[in-house]
């Protein structure tokens, strides 16, 4: 992504605390790359209840890295997060997933 692109967007899952609908929801991948790399604090939101929004928990947090992936979060990662310097898992080395066998 370079500067002055427009925002890209990720979809996540999200679970609705008011009314219980799960549901894909868009949120910009700089916010997301952050939030799941530094637990920076992340505010989710639904779209059955707009207007309202809540703080991710740290097990929404756990749920939506798993989601997203440590290679995605390689490729995407905006650059501010340092993931890279204290990554020992080998997918975070490769920085993407292995092709399908
Ligand atoms: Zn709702």
């Amino acid at each position: 992504m370079k500067t002055g692109d427009a925002l890209e967007m990720i979809s996540l899952p999200v679970t609705c605390p008011i009314c219980g609908t799960r549901s894909m929801t868009d949120f910009a991948v700089l916010v997301v790359a952050t939030a799941l790399n530094s637990w920076h604090p992340m505010w989710l939101f639904a779209d059955c209840h707009p207007g309202s929004s809540w703080r991710a928990s740290a097990p929404e947090i756990l749920k939506l890295r798993e989601f997203v992936g440590h290679a995605w979060l390689i490729d995407h990662d905006p650059g501010t997060t340092g993931i890279a310097k204290g990554a020992t898992l080998p997918d975070l080395k490769v920085g993407r997933l292995p092709p399908m066998a």
